[in-house]
């Protein structure tokens, strides 16, 4: 096995393989680490019937797994405490109810009956116990027990591990400098990665725009997802060279290749240092047009480099990402001191707080939520909160309790209809009544703005009506060029096809923003096509004047404004505007990103 670690005559041109992979560039910066291969899915288990002489041994095994796994989860517990922000609490709760389960649970007690009754091998009982309870909870019509399935798959899956000896590595047991490598991740489990302690994540799925790749930007990490054939090739140990920038993947390197990918590492990092430069200087066209550049948000931990980065504000916080890796769902109290924090840390600068957008592709056990027959057009966000109006109450109220210490703007995600908004703004008002009522809370003396993601085809067509009954805009090209195109944003196969520069989603963008200007209310752009330094010049040249992203493209976007004219950008804009054509308007398109040839890691 090749570990950093074990040194000696390790990369020479004879004993590597230099396996050469590519994927969807998603996560800039460059990386050379070892390989961490993390697997979600399930080990084999053995099923054999055993003689009646055996069956005090069988209970035994299962009685010793279970102890040995309450001991790893007890070390796990500790270490969850060293995750970044609120991330390591959240876990700390979890892994305490799944350690509840390994002692004397009903669970353990069910297995071992199957184990004396049915005369069969701790590991089968152990999988039929985990299949009929797992599938009793599913049927609850109670979202919190029906998520308890998920929890009784996990300790399951944990005891058939420690019986078959296979093994099991979370990522609080990482490798220094790994690379995570995997089939699949879901958002949530991105969100609990270390950014100090993980040097760069590859996936063989995935696309540009899907969340899991979202969350690596947010953290910093260089990502590569969709890559063939990566599962297939990595071993774990082996070294990984990898470019966020390029897409490259490059699996126990030869040593030239070592040294290219070192090179382009320590490049990347005095880039970004000189870009560190451009923090305090205003993101002003050569006209002297000033553009308002925001930070996309999840997880508190990226306040800080929100900040470094020069955000003038938070122009997106994912509120969803507070209900994810935990057992339960945040009361007002908690999710009040959370945005509390949040406004606090930007000292005076405006934070978007958008409420709950779970489902698709962030599912979270707190809500119980499962996939419907097609989860990216199913019960989700703010349809999600307005069937359950009791979560988007108990969020409102957080808001506007938060939002006395600051300015702050409510955004609604995926509203699809003038109804929708409707609904929301009724039930804002009656929280606002409530909360008058209220000894103990302080509201602000200007309730916070009430406005609308346009990220649905449906909402773009309305906007006009939208705009005269909400405060603001925020377009979410993500979704928007998701559901335009009928691409699922996360689907490697189909990620060639997705394309924010499609004529129809461009002219689903433009007018929303004449709508906005109509009615005289703000617009911002939150989609990753305004972290793109070119995408995000197409937007201006539509009249955007605000940008939001993942704070590691601020100084990338802010670079190449002021090296624009927006008078000569709306001009090539309108001229991209005329055309049909895919590879022209991205010809058309490259010609906005000043200097040329310049990705966003360099
Ligand atoms: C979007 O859809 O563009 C957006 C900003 O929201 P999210 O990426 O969270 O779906
Ligand atoms: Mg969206």
């Amino acid at each position: 096995m090749k570990t950093k670690s074990t040194g000696a005559p390790r990369h020479t041109a004879e004993n590597t393989r230099a396996v050469r992979l590519s994927g969807l560039a998603v996560g800039p910066g460059v990386c050379v680490g070892i390989a961490y291969r993390h697997e979600a899915g399930s080990v084999s288990v053995p099923e054999y019937r055993i003689p009646p002489g055996r069956i005090d041994r069988e209970k035994l095994r299962l009685a010793e797994a279970a102890d040995r796994g309450s001991r790893q989860l007890r070390n796990l517990r500790g270490k969850a405490q060293a995750l970044p922000g609120a991330a390591g609490e959240e876990l700390g709760y979890l892994l305490d109810a799944y350690q509840q389960m390994l002692s004397g649970s009903r669970f353990l007690k069910g297995a071992e009956n199957r184990i004396a009754e049915r005369r069969i091998n701790a590991e089968a009982a152990v999988k039929e116990e985990m299949d009929a309870m797992a599938e009793t909870f599913a049927a609850m019509a109670d979202p919190y027990l029906a998520s308890r399935a998920s929890d009784v798959r996990d300790i399951g899956w944990r005891l058939i591990r420690v019986l078959t000896k296979s093994s099991y590595r979370p990522f609080s047991l990482l490798p220094k400098d790994a690379v995570i490598i995997a089939g699949d991740l879901s958002p949530a489990d991105t969100a609990l990665l270390n950014p100090k302690a993980v040097a760069g994540m590859a996936l063989s799925t995935g696309g540009a725009d899907s969340h899991t790749a979202i969350m690596a930007r947010s953290l910093g990490l260089p990502a590569v997802v969709a890559v063939e054939g990566l599962i297939g090739q990595v071993r774990p140990g082996d070294t990984v060279c990898l470019d966020g920038g390029t897409g490259e993947v490059v699996i126990d390197p030869d040593p030239d290749t070592l040294a290219d990918f070192r090179k382009r590492r320590a490049d990347f990092l005095r880039s970004r240092r000189g870009l560190g430069r451009l923090r305090d200087l205003p993101a002003e066209t050569k006209d002297g047009v000033r553009v308002r550049l925001m930070a996309n948000v999840e997880l508190p931990s990226e306040l800080e480099m929100a900040r470094e980065s020069g955000a003038e504000g938070i122009g997106l916080l994912r509120s969803e990402f507070m209900y994810m890796n935990r057992a339960e769902v945040p009361d007002e109290d908690e999710q009040y001191h959370f945005l509390k924090s949040i406004i606090d840390g930007m000292k005076g600068l405006p934070v978007t707080i958008r409420t709950l957008d779970l489902g698709g592709d962030k599912l979270a056990d707190s809500l119980g939520l499962r996939d419907g027959p097609n989860p990216a057009l199913g019960l989700r966000a703010i349809r999600l909160s307005l069937a359950r109006p009791e979560l988007l109450e108990t969020q409102f109220a957080a808001i506007l309790r938060a939002s006395a210490h600051g300015p702050a703007r409510i955004l609604l995600p995926m509203i699809a209809s003038l109804e929708e908004l409707e609904q929301a703004r009724d039930l804002l008002d009656q929280v606002v009544r409530k909360l008058k009522r209220r000894k103990d809370v302080t509201l602000p003396a200007t309730l916070p703005p009430l406005g609308v993601m346009i990220e649905v085809p449906g909402a773009a067509l309305s906007a006009d009506s939208l705009a005269w009954a909400c405060d603001f805009f925020a377009i979410g090209t993500n979704d928007l060029t998701q559901y335009t195109l009928a691409i699922d944003r996360s689907d490697r196969e189909v990620a060639h096809l997705y394309n924010p520069l499609h004529p129809a989603v461009l002219r689903l963008i433009q007018f929303t923003v004449e709508a906005a200007n109509r009615a005289r209310i703000p617009l911002s752009v939150c989609g990753e096509m305004a972290g793109d330094p070119k995408l995000a010049a197409v937007l201006m040249g539509l009249g955007v004047t605000e940008l939001s992203m993942s704070a590691t493209h601020i100084p990338l976007v802010k670079r190449n404004i002021r090296r624009l004219s927006l008078a000569e950008t709306a001009r090539k804009a309108n001229g991209i505007m005329e055309l049909n054509d895919a590879r022209r308007i991205a010809e058309a398109a490259d010609s906005l990103l000043i200097d040329g040839g310049i990705s966003p890691n360099k």
